[in-house]
């Protein structure tokens, strides 16, 4: 693969916004297509707005008419000027136009597969490890992942508002002086307006023994407009760490490039998560094209996730072998800071467990056989106990 078939040409760009807009009787206007409220009332959520953009195949067809009922569907206009419409195995299209792939139940399939249920200490508020707590924020996203992990709660009205649960998951902090760590997800928590936002970091910011604040959002991805300098001075006001979602290189577009730099240059750190998916990232070209597209904007990949077993997303999951295989074709041949940690979720709430090719071959007497990343083998002898 090289960089040209990783970009989206502009004018082939500029087409797909015009078709977009025509679905909803509008022509395109660059202002309004960088408006976010504007992305937000033009999302792709019928049927009817993929058959005009899309040629539909039989099974997306049936996806979109069926999955709808068990996971809502919805894409930012943004996003989708990025699928190539013409081909039914682009990465962009796979990750968000549902297939009646999506109604098989897979072996080991779960619909809670990370155990959270199990874990939640008051509603919305899951408390797994030690120092930390993952918060549910609410339960929309801009656009929705069909591998989404929580597909059980989200964009299902099955979390309650927040202002409705935000007192007893403080009064749960508050207790738990164990907690320094906070990140908050959902849905995605960058979808709440700059004040609610202000309002829930600065709850969260007048218990003295947290410490570390993060949010995980795909607004980056999917909504880069959203992304205003009100909304970065919010963030730099509560010193929030963020955490991105990205797939593929193609998502790294001159917006998120502009969204990354606002962040960036207002002071927010940020690391990227990425899903390892079937057809749509599991080759080494991709994965390099897209974590060294994120060191330029000044993101750091930090999780490879292995696809969580979500009932329905067999077809988009690979083996852990392939992900092993993928970052032993990383790491040492590119930059550190360019090679994630490839976690597994361990199903049934097990938390996440970093997998990696075997870099110990031996161990004797003090002494440790260690694989390099080119597959050679060198010795480190311990310092001797006395
Ligand atoms: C991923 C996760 C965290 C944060 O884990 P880190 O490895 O610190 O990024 C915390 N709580 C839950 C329940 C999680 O799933």
């Amino acid at each position: 693969m090289n960089e040209s078939s990783l970009a989206v040409s502009h004018s082939y760009a500029n087409a797909q916004r015009e078709k977009i807009c025509e679905i909803f009787r509008e022509s395109y206007d660059e202002v309004r297509w960088q408006d976010w409220r504007w992305q937000m009332r033009h999302r792709l959520t019928r049927p009817e707005h993929f058959d005009a953009l899309l040629r539909l195949t039989t099974a997306e067809r049936r996806g979109l008419t069926l999955a709808q009922e068990k996971f809502s569907v919805a894409v930012t206009p943004h996003f989708a000027a990025l699928i190539d419409t013409d081909d039914p195995h682009c990465p962009i299209r796979l990750q968000v136009v549902p297939r009646e792939e999506e109604l098989v139940v897979g072996p080991g399939d779960m619909v809670d597969p990370c155990g959270e249920d199990g874990h939640s200490v008051v509603p919305g508020l899951v408390h797994r490890y030690p120092d930390r707590v993952l918060l549910l924020a609410l339960d929309t996203c801009a656009a929705y992942c069909r591998y989404c992990t929580r597909s059980r709660l989200v964009s299902q009205g099955e979390l309650d508002p927040l202002p409705r649960r935000l007192d007893p998951i403080i009064a749960y902090l508050r207790e738990h002086t164990e907690v320094r760590d906070v990140l908050l997800s959902g849905g995605d928590p960058l979808m709440m307006s700059d004040d609610r936002l202000d309002t829930l970091l600065g709850r969260l910011r007048t218990i003295k023994h947290i410490e570390f604040l993060r949010i995980g959002s795909r607004v980056p991805s999917f909504l880069p407009q959203r992304i205003t300098p009100e909304m970065v001075k919010v963030l730099r006001k509560h010193r929030v760490w963020l955490s991105l979602h990205f797939n593929h290189p193609r998502e790294i577009t001159p917006e998120v490039e502009t969204a990354c730099d606002l962040l960036a240059d207002g002071g927010i750190p940020m690391g990227s998560q990425t899903v390892l998916l079937k057809g749509i990232n599991d080759d080494v070209p991709t994965l390099k094209g897209l974590f060294h597209a994120l060191l330029k904007i000044r993101v750091r990949p930090y999780y490879l996730y292995q696809c969580d077993p979500v009932v329905g997303t067999a077809h988009l999951r690979t083996s852990i072998a392939k992900g092993i295989e993928l970052i032993a074709g990383l790491r040492g041949h590119t930059s550190g800071y360019a090679v994630p940690t490839y976690v597994v979720d361990a199903p049934g709430g097990g938390g996440k467990v970093p997998i990696q090719a075997e870099t110990i071959s031996g161990y004797d007497n003090g002494v440790w056989s260690l694989r390099n990343w080119a597959g050679e083998t060198y010795t480190y002898t311990d310092p001797t106990e006395r």
